[in-house]
C-alpha cells in the first residue's frame, strides 16, 4: 500500500468519526446521601423517572432535535417531576420559600443563558434558553428574571406550586436542627448527531439557604460548561465548592490545556473537589459521546443512553 492510500483511508477514518451519527445523552438528578437503605418502592420510582427522562431525549434526537432541544426537554420532565430538587418539589429556603436557577450552555458558539432566585417561572431552564437566546445578557436574577420570563410568554406560576408535603415535612425537620443539605438537582448533558455537545443544570438550591444565596447550577463554568472542543459537563452537589474549583470548566480545561481523555480529566477534577472537601458530582460527556458520572458522596441519581443502545441507570456507588 503506497503512503498516498494509507493517508487516504486515514483521512475517510477521521471525517467519519467527525460525522458520526451517534447520541449520548447523560441525566443526574442529585449527590449525597443516598443508600440502599432508601424504601424499594421509592428506588423504582427514582430509577423509572431517571429511564423516563432518558427517553424524552432519545425522542428529541431520534426526530432531528439538537442537543440543546433535548437538554431543556429532559430538565424539563425532571422539573417538573417532584422528586427532584428542581422546579416542583425544589428544596425551601430559610424564609420557607422557593427560590429557583438554572443555566443552559450550548458547546457550538459557547453561547449560554442563566438565571438565579427565581421564584414564578415554572420550567426555569426553558427561561435560562431565553436568556440565552432573547437577551443581550447571560445571567438575569431575582424580580427581574421573573418579569423578562414573564415577557417571553413562559408559563408562570405562583410560587406554591414549587411546594411539595415531602419538602416542606425535610424543611421544617431541618429547621429545626439547622441542617444543610438535600440535594436533588437535575442536570442533561448531550452529544447530538451532529456532533454538537449542550448542557444544563436546574435546581432549588440547599435548603435553608438565606440572604440570596446563589450556588454553582447557574454559574457558567462552575455548575454547567460546554464546548464543542471537549465536553459538556452538569454539576451537583455543594455549589460553594463548585464555585471556588470552578468544576465544569476545570474538566474541560484538564482536556484542553493537558489533552486529557473526559475520563482522566473527570478524575483529576473529582479528586480536586475532595481535595478541598466538597461533597457531590457530575456527569459529562466528550464529542465522540463517551458519558462519564462521578461523585464522591454516596450515592447520585444519574443515568445514560446512547443511540447504539447502551444504556444505565443507578443511584448507589
Ligand atoms: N449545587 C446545588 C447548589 O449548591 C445543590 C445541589 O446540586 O444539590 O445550589
Amino acid at each position: 500500500m503506497t503512503k498516498f492510500s494509507l493517508l487516504l483511508i486515514a483521512l475517510l477514518f477521521s471525517v467519519q468519526l467527525s460525522f458520526s451519527q451517534e447520541y449520548t445523552i447523560v441525566i443526574h438528578g442529585g449527590a449525597g446521601n443516598i443508600k440502599p437503605e432508601m424504601p424499594e418502592e421509592l428506588q423504582q420510582r427514582y430509577l423509572q423517572t431517571l429511564d423516563s427522562a432518558l427517553l424524552v431525549g432519545v425522542r428529541v434526537l431520534e426526530n432531528n432535535g439538537s442537543a440543546l432541544d433535548a437538554v431543556e426537554k429532559v430538565v424539563n420532565y425532571l422539573e417538573d417531576c417532584p422528586l427532584y430538587n428542581a422546579g416542583r418539589g425544589a428544596v425551601f429556603t430559610y424564609e420557607g420559600k422557593n427560590e429557583l436557577d438554572a443555566s443552559i450552555m450550548d458547546g457550538s458558539n459557547l453561547e449560554a443563558g442563566a438565571l438565579a432566585g427565581v421564584t414564578r417561572v415554572k420550567n426555569p431552564i426553558s427561561a435560562a434558553r431565553k436568556v440565552m437566546e432573547a437577551s443581550a445578557h447571560v445571567m438575569l436574577s431575582g424580580e427581574g428574571a421573573n418579569t423578562f420570563s414573564e415577557q417571553q410568554q413562559l408559563e408562570m406560576v405562583d410560587n406554591t406550586y414549587f411546594k411539595t408535603k415531602k419538602r416542606f415535612e425535610s424543611f421544617e425537620k431541618a429547621k429545626a436542627k439547622y441542617l444543610k443539605g438535600k440535594m436533588g438537582t437535575v442536570g442533561c448533558v448531550v452529544r447530538d448527531k451532529n456532533g454538537n455537545l449542550a448542557a444544563g443544570t436546574s435546581t432549588g438550591g440547599m435548603t435553608l439557604k438565606r440572604w440570596g444565596r446563589i450556588g454553582d447550577s447557574p454559574v457558567i463554568g462552575a455548575g454547567t460548561f460546554a464546548d464543542n472542543k471537549t465536553c459538556a459537563v452538569s454539576c451537583t452537589g455543594h455549589g460553594e465548592f463548585f464555585i471556588r474549583l470552578g468544576i465544569a470548566r476545570d474538566i474541560a480545561s484538564r482536556m484542553e490545556y493537558k489533552n486529557l481523555s473526559l475520563k482522566d480529566a473527570a478524575k483529576e477534577t473529582l479528586d480536586k473537589l475532595s481535595e478541598y472537601e466538597g461533597t457531590g458530582g457530575f456527569i459529562a460527556v466528550d464529542k465522540e459521546g463517551n458519558p462519564v458520572m462521578q461523585f464522591n458522596t454516596s450515592g447520585m441519581f444519574r443515568g445514560y443512553v446512547k443511540s447504539n443502545g447502551e444504556k444505565e441507570v443507578a443511584m448507589f456507588k
